[in-house]
């Protein structure tokens, strides 16, 4: 999350005027992408279960629609700014656009803290988000989705508010749902297993085989828990978790140098991620207060908690033994960071290429929708693995062919796409 010395959007915008000048993009198509096309910011009064109001900050940060409709998750969290949510709508539409999907990018927040909430708490801010924008959004303008700490619940709640103020039924207003109402068997799992479809690939790439690694991951949330069960799966050993202490307000590392049991970590597990520490220490874990994940004698890093995680301060703890890097999260590595791990030949997969399963499974379900027929999750995960695959293989090939890092690569293709959409259209 964004600190004082660290503001996500100028990063989002450092990355992109890179690449504009990589590809020499001309200044009105450099004004219309290093900014969002629209945005609103409204105020949401929430009746709280006490009877009394209080009044949260909302946002929806549309960048760019010129591939289709914006598409983008809605966060919940207490250090949510706007700046967080403008570069987070970005990276969305190079997300869309380098998995080759027809939308584009836009994204949501509320400043607030869902550990302090009840559920009907919830259920009341979400309806008021989906009031203070229900038209300015919908399966034709702006489809949303989940994001950290919002799930296929919030999903719902949201649809039910905007079918009532609509009145029709609407399932493409929002992807995420629950199964059966609408969602897509795999939602769940995909943005974890899409990070470990793009690992894979990167193990062959390197030479390496995924029986043979070890790995340490930021994070124990959605993300970061299904990337552990495939990553498993494949053979790879994870031998370090972290998460936030939410009483201690601070990071904690949980660490077993024979393989951390997943399943005995999930039963210990908050709905948002957090450990219980006495749990797991009794388990006979490691518990390691602070960001030691990041210092483990590992093969494979897997940052899936927020941005701003790998910066230059603490880029030179990272073990040499560290080869790969997966970008769970949005943002995790700060440019200086990026500098530094591209010096040292460590093989990057970027946040908006690995994370992409998440969006590229809501488009999936878009389609299973739009069809009103569901598929087995078999298929979509194996429609899903193809199209991380190949879209992983074309930014590897920029790579090869430009000599560039695999973020640049991916940025090339990604805004290659949307400036030609943006000219076709006339826009600029
Ligand atoms: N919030 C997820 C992301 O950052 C998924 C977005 C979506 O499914 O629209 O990619």
């Amino acid at each position: 999350m964004a600190s004082k010395s660290f503001n996500a959007f100028a990063m989002a915008q450092a990355q992109f005027d890179k690449v504009a000048e990589l590809l020499g993009l001309d200044p009105a198509t450099r004004d219309m992408l290093r900014n969002p096309m629209r945005e609103y910011h409204f105020s949401l009064p929430v009746r709280m279960d006490d009877g009394s109001f209080r009044v949260f900050r909302g946002y929806r940060v549309q960048h760019n629609d010129a591939r289709g409709p914006g598409k983008g998750g809605i966060r919940f969290h207490p250090q949510e700014t706007v700046d967080t949510v403008r570069a987070l709508s970005m990276w969305m539409t190079w997300k869309c656009a380098v998995v080759n999907i027809p939308l584009g990018g836009s994204k949501g927040g509320v400043v607030c803290d869902p550990h302090h909430l009840s559920m009907r708490e919830q259920e009341n801010l979400c309806r008021a988000w989906v009031r203070a924008v229900a038209r300015d959004v919908g399966p034709v303008l702006d489809v949303p989705a989940p994001d950290v700490m919002t799930s296929s619940q919030h999903m719902l709640w949201m649809l039910d508010e905007f079918e009532r103020i609509h009145g029709g039924k609407y399932p493409g207003f929002i992807t995420g749902k629950p199964v059966g109402m609408g969602g897509s068997l795999g939602r769940t799992e995909a943005t974890g297993y899409g990070v470990v479809f793009t690992i894979r690939e990167a193990l062959k790439e390197l030479n390496l085989r995924a029986q043979d690694t070890l790995a340490s991951v930021q994070g124990f949330g959605n993300v970061a828990q299904y990337a552990i069960e495939l990553y498993r799966q494949l053979g790879g050993t994870v031998v370090c978790v972290s998460c936030w202490d939410q009483e201690a307000q601070e990071a904690v590392s949980f660490r077993n140098q024979k393989g951390i049991e997943l399943d005995q970590l999930r039963k210990i597990t908050d709905r948002f991620g957090g450990i219980d520490r006495k749990k797991a220490a009794s388990l006979g874990l490691e518990v390691l207060p602070g960001d030691v994940w990041l210092e483990q004698e590992v093969d494979i890093l897997i940052p899936a908690a927020l941005e701003n995680s790998i910066t230059a301060d603490n880029v030179n703890t990272i073990s040499r033994r560290v080869k790969l890097i997966a970008e769970g999260a949005n943002g995790p590595t700060t440019p200086d960071a990026d500098h530094v791990l591209k010096e040292r030949g460590v093989f990057v997969i970027p946040d908006f290429l690995a994370n992409a399963g998440g969006v590229t499974c809501s488009y999936l379900e878009q389609v299973q929708s739009n069809m009103n027929y569901f598929w087995e999750k078999d298929e979509v995960l194996s429609k899903l693995d193809v199209m991380m695959t190949s879209a992983f293989l074309d930014v590897l090939k920029v790579s090869r062919n430009r000599k560039l890092p695999m973020r640049d690569s991916a940025y090339v293709i990604a805004v290659e796409r949307v400036a030609r959409a943006c000219h076709d259209r006339g826009w600029v």
